[in-house]
C-alpha cells in the first residue's frame, strides 16, 4: 500500500524532490519505477552508452600514427553540455592534457606492471602483486581477481594493440593495484545508511508482505556490533521505522565526520535478475553504468568525486567480500551518479545491493535470518 501512493505521488512532485525520492529507491523499491520522463524502468538495468569522451578533452594523441588509426569508437564524438539539476554544487570538468586513449602496455609499464598477456581473441589479462585484471576489447565489463566492475569506456584494439580509456586507467584500475591494502581509518567511525524506511518502504519481497526498509535495517543492527568487534566505531542513520530524508542521512556522516558510509539496500527487477551489485559514484567524464533515465552528466565534478580513488577500493572490497562470503552471482562494482547518498560524501562511500527481493531464491534467503547475518559478516569482513 504504502509502496503504490509512493509510486503514485512520484511523478506529481517537483522535479528535484522527484529524483530525491526515485534516488532513495536506488535501485530497489518495486518491480518497475516510473521515471519523469514517463518511462519504465527496470531497476537493475545496465546501460552501456557508447563512449563519448567530454568535448573538453583533447583529440587522442598517439605513439605513431602507423600503429594507431583511431577507429570509430575512438573518435570522441562531442557531445552538448548538460546543465547540471544537481543541488550539490558541480562544477565543469577542467580540460585535461592527458591523451584519451593508451596503450595497454603503456599503462602496465607506467605502473612497473609486467606486459599484458593476450588470454583470447579479445581478452587481456594484466598481473600485479594483489591481483590480476582481465580486460575484454568491446566490452565495459571487465573483472579483478575474478570480480566483475564496470568501466566508463569499452577497451578498443587497432591492429591487435589493447587499448584502455585513460580514466578507466585512473579510476578504475590504478586504485585496485592497492586493492589489499586496509581501508583507512581516520577517526575509525563508519556511517551505516539502512536504506528506506517509515513511509519509504523499498521494494517488495515477491514471497509477500516482507519489504526492503525492515531487512536493511536488520542487517545494519547486525552489521553494527561486527564493526564494533574490529575496532570501529558506528552509527545508523536510522535504528527504527522511520523516514529519513537522503539529506538528513548524508548529513549524519558530515556531523559525525565519518571515515565511511554504507548504503544498505535490496534489489529488484521485472524479471531474471538475481545476484550483488556495489555502486559508487562515476568519475567525471565518464558515463554512469546506471542512470534510470536521469540525466547523466559526464562533464561535471560532483563534490563526491574528490573520493574517486578511495571509492573504487572500498567499493571492490566489500564487493568481493560478499561474494566469497555470500555467494551470490556477481553483478559487478558498478557506477551510478544519480544517487543522493552518494553525490556529496567527502568520504568514501558505497551503496550495496545486498541481492533481489523479486528473485524466488535470493527474497527466501533474504526472509531468512541466518542469510542476513552472513550478508553482514561479508561487509564487515571488508572492513578488517
Ligand atoms: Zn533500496
Amino acid at each position: 500500500m504504502n509502496l503504490l501512493i509512493g509510486v503514485i505521488l512520484r511523478p506529481k512532485l517537483p522535479a528535484c524532490v522527484c529524483l530525491l525520492l526515485t534516488a532513495a529507491l536506488s535501485g530497489c523499491g518495486g518491480p518497475e519505477k516510473r521515471q519523469p520522463s514517463g518511462v519504465i524502468m527496470t531497476p537493475g538495468t545496465t546501460r552501456a552508452p557508447r563512449p563519448q569522451p567530454p568535448p573538453s578533452y583533447p583529440a587522442p594523441r598517439v605513439p605513431t600514427p602507423a600503429v594507431i588509426q583511431p577507429q570509430p569508437q575512438f573518435t570522441p564524438q562531442p557531445s552538448q553540455p548538460v546543465v547540471p539539476k544537481s543541488q550539490s554544487a558541480p562544477t565543469p570538468i577542467q580540460p585535461s592534457a592527458r591523451p584519451q586513449w593508451i596503450p595497454l602496455q603503456t599503462w602496465a609499464a607506467q605502473m612497473g606492471l609486467s606486459a599484458p598477456s593476450r588470454v583470447s581473441q579479445t581478452a587481456y589479462q594484466i598481473k600485479s602483486g594483489a591481483g590480476v585484471f582481465q580486460i575484454t576489447v568491446g566490452t565495459r565489463v571487465a573483472s579483478w581477481n575474478g570480480c566483475k566492475l564496470h568501466l566508463g569506456f569499452a577497451p578498443a584494439a587497432t591492429n591487435g594493440v589493447p587499448f584502455i580509456h585513460s580514466l578507466d586507467a585512473e579510476k578504475n584500475l590504478s586504485p585496485l593495484l592497492q586493492a589489499s591494502r586496509p581501508v583507512p581509518r581516520g577517526r575509525g567511525l563508519i556511517v551505516l545508511d539502512p536504506g528506506h524506511g517509515g513511509i519509504e518502504v523499498g521494494t517488495k519481497s515477491v514471497l509477500g508482505n516482507f519489504f526492503e526498509k525492515d531487512f536493511t535495517l536488520d542487517w545494519a543492527r547486525r552489521l553494527k556490533p561486527l564493526l564494533e568487534a574490529r575496532g570501529w566505531r558506528v552509527v545508523l542513520t536510522r535504528t527504527t521505522d522511520r523516514t529519513v530524508e537522503l539529506a538528513e542521512r548524508v548529513l549524519i556522516a558530515e556531523q559525525n565526520q565519518a571515515d565511511i558510509f554504507l548504503s544498505l539496500h535490496l534489489n529488484a527487477a521485472a524479471a531474471g535478475a538475481a545476484g550483488l551489485e556495489t555502486y559508487c559514484l562515476t568519475p567525471a567524464g565518464m558515463a554512469s553504468t546506471l542512470t534510470r533515465n536521469y540525466p547523466d552528466p559526464a562533464n561535471i565534478v560532483l563534490p563526491g568525486n574528490s573520493q574517486d580513488f578511495e571509492n573504487m577500493r572500498l567499493a571492490m572490497r566489500v564487493h568481493r567480500s560478499l561474494l566469497q562470503n555470500v555467494g551470490m552471482p556477481d553483478r559487478g562494482v558498478q557506477r551510478a551518479r544519480f544517487m543522493a547518498v552518494l553525490k556529496t560524501q567527502q568520504r568514501p562511500s558505497v551503496l550495496i545491493e545486498g541481492g533481489y527481493l523479486s528473485d524466488r531464491n535470493e527474497a527466501r534467503l533474504l526472509a531468512t535470518p541466518e542469510y542476513r547475518q552472513k550478508l553482514a559478516l561479508a561487509v564487515a569482513k571488508a572492513l578488517e
